[in-house]
């Protein structure tokens, strides 16, 4: 089995489907029984660094995609329904989640377990700062429910902890209004110190940058607005519904899969940096990057954002996510060549406080929370 970053390969003895929480409390159990053979959780299988797989026993979370109750300000979801199916049972009432990823085809216990950070992260902080309950799995194969008022330190390990610390089974998320129409603004900046310094200043619902070969380049999106402020005024405008803004990647993703690029191996580097420290390290990382180190369909973000409370992540309150989203395609750098400047990256990062996105799953958990 491999996950969507086709670095690592491990193949599961057994793949269980559970399809309650009861079920996943039984193989959780039978799991520990049976030499303590090691059980991991995987969602859709996005993470790219091995994370949702195991030699031991899968647990395939698309089992269980039930959307249980849409009230005024929240939904109830399955661990394992991806936020895709999480807003098409809130767009009918005219309700979101505050944070959506930019790809919609990955699952709420898969993210939440990361932490989530979409282009409403300045504003709301990660997804898995948006959470109002959890029914987890815990490794010893109980259920339970916590949240920020019962049992916190569970809430708080299952939340960015990368599965180590049980099994999310259903999550209760937040809800705000939907819009109806986004306005879409692009605007070019000088530097990477202006690409993270106007994501600060910029006031707008939606807000991610990207270095292009044209440039820096700046998207800020607002909400039902009808004509841009004046500090958007000169940038490229565009108006879409928000069906088609939440899902922008759609096509881009057919494109890269009739091109044989979504199959190749994708070894992503992504680091989250204290803002005030962010540029120096980016523009040092790009000076020595070429087009081979991040492939023919590479993307490279920089998307500054507040994590919120969300201790497992370790980010910095101010924070910026530098990720190179790199394809090892033909001709270009090899898995192992992309990996080793990876490392290189995570270890720069952290000399200046900041840590691999996603999480490295921490074992001591009374140090980390
Ligand atoms: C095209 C693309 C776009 C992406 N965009 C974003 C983005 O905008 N923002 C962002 O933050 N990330 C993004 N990611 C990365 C993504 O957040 C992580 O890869 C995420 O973990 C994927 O969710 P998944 O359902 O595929 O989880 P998986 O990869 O299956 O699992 C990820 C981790 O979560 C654990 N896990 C899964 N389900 C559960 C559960 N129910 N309970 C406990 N642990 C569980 C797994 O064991 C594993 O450690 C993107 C990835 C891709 C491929």
């Amino acid at each position: 089995m491999r996950d969507f970053g086709g670095v690592a390969l491990r193949t599961p003895r057994l793949v269980v489907r559970p399809s309650s929480a009861a079920e996943i409390a039984a193989v959780v159990r039978s799991a520990a029984t049976e030499d303590a053979v090691e059980m991991v959780a995987r969602g859709c299988g996005h993470s790219s660094r091995g994370e949702s797989l195991t030699d031991g026993i899968a647990l395939d979370m698309r089992g269980m995609t039930a959307v249980h109750r849409v009230s005024e300000d929240s939904v109830t979801v399955d661990a394992g329904a991806t936020w895709r199916e999480v807003l098409d049972a809130a767009l009918p009432n005219r309700l979101m989640p505050p944070v959506l990823t930019d790809y919609l085809d990955l699952t709420v216990g898969g993210t939440l377990s990361a932490a989530g950070i979409g282009g409403a992260s300045h504003i709301f902080g990660t997804q898995a700062a948006n959470v109002i309950e959890l029914e987890a799995v815990t490794p010893e194969g109980e259920i339970v429910n916590c949240s920020p008022s019962h049992r916190r330190h569970l809430f708080d390990s299952l939340r960015a902890g990368m599965g180590r610390h049980g099994v999310i089974a259903t999550a209760t998320l937040r809800l705000i209004a939907a819009p109806e129409r986004v306005l879409s603004c692009r605007m070019h900046c000088a530097s990477i110190v202006e690409l993270i310094a106007e994501q600060g200043r910029i006031s707008a619902d939606h807000i991610s940058g990207q270095v292009k070969s044209s440039g820096f380049e700046l998207k800020a999106v607002l909400y039902d607005a009808s004509s841009p402020p004046s500090a958007l005024s000169h940038t490229d405008v565009e108006e879409l519904t928000f069906v088609e803004f939440a899902d922008r990647l759609r096509p881009d993703v057919e494109k890269l899969v009739e091109l044989g690029e979504w199959e190749r191996p994708h070894p992503w580097g992504q680091v989250i940096l204290p803002a005030t420290q962010a540029a120096p390290l980016i523009e040092q990382t790009l000076t020595h990057a070429t087009p081979d180190d991040i492939g023919l369909s590479g993307v490279i973000l920089i998307k500054r954002f507040r994590p919120g409370q969300v201790p497992m992540l370790r980010a910095p309150s101010d924070a910026v996510l530098f990720a190179l989203l790199r394809t090892a395609s033909p001709g270009c750098h090899s898995v192992a060549q992309m990996s080793a400047a990876n490392d290189q990256l995570y270890a720069r990062a952290q000399a200046i406080g900041g840590v691999p996105y996603p999480p490295q799953p921490i074992a001591d958990l009374a140090r980390a929370i």
